[in-house]
């Protein structure tokens, strides 16, 4: 049932999730493909209800399915919001996976996430680090139904000859990415917080935990990318991590937020926040062996995120929401 490479030309190419910030960026990269992108409407299935997947999929028939539909959040929504986080992750990608297999649908990639992976593992972590150690507890919800989704797609290659994929993403940012202080990852946060200090002509401005955790960032548009050319050139069980080989401290980054928003003020560390893993840097060793690298260089792509901001965010009266 496997065809490799896959050929995305003439094919029906279900985005699922495309009002996201992975589906939107996916729907981007996919316009220069010559495929066919499919998309459900806002409230014409809920990917929750097991009924609605299978009679969506069964009347679209997609040859290939991005599955980029999820409940996400930052540290802070994740660790308050537990249930939401393990219901909705495992509900949807289990009726995805289960009906995309009962539909004949030749290609999915299931899309995962850095912290699968246990919270101290040796760095960069490869991919065999899976299951390997206990979790980060303030997103261990998401990490368990995102380690679900990838076992799944392995059970189902195993049994049925599913050509199912699993790719581990770094933390994103990008244009699309949700503002939102309360439920929000840092590199959105921090750019919605230096805008309105720079705004608000405020003395400093709040960083949560203690700076010092590192985190690999990645701009969304490379990762729709590299999507896009593993769903082509991989076929096989193991998951493949997306990163950019580097990361920063919080503090670095949060310095260049600073300058890139054009904030002069001072870094204040709130320490009642949570840091959560200390690092999470990905090998991508497999991934530049499959013939792929990372191309945006952090401060071009803070610079086109807060553009986007600008633009869509930050119009006067929503600042500072
Ligand atoms: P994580 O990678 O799952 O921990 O997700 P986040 O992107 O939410 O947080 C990454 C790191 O940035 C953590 O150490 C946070 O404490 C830190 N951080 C600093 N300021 C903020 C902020 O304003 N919002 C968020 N979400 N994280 C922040």
């Amino acid at each position: 049932m496997t065809e490799a490479p896959f050929a995305l030309e003439g094919r029906r190419v279900w985005v699922a999730g495309h009002n996201g910030m992975v589906g939107s960026a996916i729907c981007r990269r996919l316009a220069s493909e010559n495929c066919a992108v499919v998309t459900a409407p806002r409230g014409a299935v809920d990917l929750r209800r097991q009924a609605e997947t299978e009679g969506w999929l069964a009347s679209e028939r997609p040859d290939a399915i991005f599955l980029a539909a999820a409940r996400v959040g930052g540290i802070q929504a994740n660790d308050t919001r537990p249930a939401e986080f393990i219901y909705d992750n495992l509900a949807i990608q289990t009726n995805v996976i289960e009906a995309a297999r009962a539909a004949g649908v030749r290609k999915l990639l299931f899309l995962g996430s850095s912290c699968i992976y246990p919270r101290l593992a040796s760095q960069p972590m490869r991919e065999e680090a899976l299951l390997t150690g206990p979790l980060e507890p303030t997103n261990e919800w998401y990490a368990i139904a995102k380690i679900a989704g990838i076992e799944m797609c392995r059970a189902y290659r195993r049994q049925y000859g599913c050509d199912f994929i699993s790719v581990m993403p770094a933390n994103l940012y990008g244009p699309h990415d949700n503002f939102d202080l309360e439920s929000s990852h840092v590199v959105p946060a921090l750019i919605a917080k230096a805008h309105r200090a720079k705004e608000t002509g405020a003395p400093d401005m709040t960083v949560w935990g203690s700076g010092r955790p590192r985190r690999e960032l990645l701009y969304v548009d490379d990762l729709a990318d590299a999507l896009v050319h593993l769903l082509k050139v991989y076929s096989d069980e193991p998951p493949i991590n997306v990163g950019t080989g580097e990361d920063v401290t919080i503090d670095e980054l949060a310095r260049s937020v600073c300058e890139v928003v054009g904030y002069r003020g001072a870094r204040r560390y709130d320490a009642s926040k949570p840091d959560g893993a200390p690092r999470k840097l990905l090998d991508v060793g497999r991934l530049e062996a499959l013939g792929w690298r990372a191309k945006t260089a952090l401060r071009d792509g803070l610079a086109r995120t807060y553009d986007f901001y600008l633009e869509n965010v930050a119009a006067p009266g929503t600042e500072g929401s």
